[in-house]
């Protein structure tokens, strides 16, 4: 086995060179037992990020299951940056980055994390944001596993109404009043609702607004004044 991951570490080098300077991204599949390095297209527009392809990924996952997450620093060192630490622990898989200098590999390895607390998380957009708050809380508090879906930054200012147009698809149904555990929609600093929160007994939301740290507040006036819809899982 040790073989078969050192020769995925080299085929994810080689990668890594051949992308140069940009950054690699890849998988590590496990098929019929054994692992294999799957090279994936890496959709950012920015050089020091990548954004792995969703076909690329569903491809991936439908040959076997994934062992790793793999990018490339060009560059510079394999340390993680902030925002990798905070992916990595979001997606809750083992993350390889490989780091080129002078076109010499070294390798930094994380493994599969556990899950992150609901409250005090830093705002990452796509992979720490007000939708994955969500996603953790359904799965956490019931179990549930909501859909993700890709999201582009500031999405909201670029015609997009992603809650509005995918809810009915994650299971949600509209509802007059909100009980524990519902979501709230509003529409705070943008045009449609880019904003969801978990509403909670005793008329407090759990959520996490663009920016800041997510935690709970009093379901105030300025909330309720930019509310546009009360949600209420249905499966
Ligand atoms: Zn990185």
């Amino acid at each position: 086995m040790t073989e078969l991951l050192n020769k995925c570490r080299a085929d994810a080098e080689a990668h890594a060179l051949a992308e140069y300077p940009r950054e690699s991204v890849g998988l590590v599949v496990s098929m019929r037992g054994k692992p294999s390095y799957v090279p994936c297209r890496n959709q950012s527009e920015e050089p020091d990020h990548f954004i792995l392809h969703p076909e690329d990924y569903a491809a991936a996952e439908d040959r076997g299951g994934i062992i790793a997450v793999v990018h490339s620093h060009p560059d510079s060192g394999p340390e993680p940056s902030l925002h990798d630490i905070a992916s990595h622990a979001v997606s809750r898989m083992a993350w390889w980055i490989v780091g080129l200098q002078d076109g010499i590999a070294t390798w930094h390895e994380m493994p599969a994390g556990g899950e992150m607390p609901l409250e005090h998380r830093v705002f990452v957009h796509g992979s720490i944001d007000c939708y994955t708050l969500i996603r953790d809380y359904y799965r956490q508090e019931r179990g549930v596993e909501l859909l993700d879906f890709y999201r582009q930054d500031d999405w909201w200012h670029n015609g997009g109404d992603l809650y509005v147009e995918n809810f009915a698809k994650a299971g949600f149904v509209e509802t007059k009043t909100p009980s524990n555990g519902d979501v709230v929609l509003m529409a705070i600093g943008c045009p449609t609702p880019c904003h969801g929160a978990i509403w909670l007994d005793g008329d407090v939301l759990l959520h996490h607004l663009y920016g800041r740290l997510s935690c709970k507040e009093v379901y105030g006036a300025a909330f309720r004044e930019r509310t546009t819809h009360f949600l209420t899982y249905r499966g």
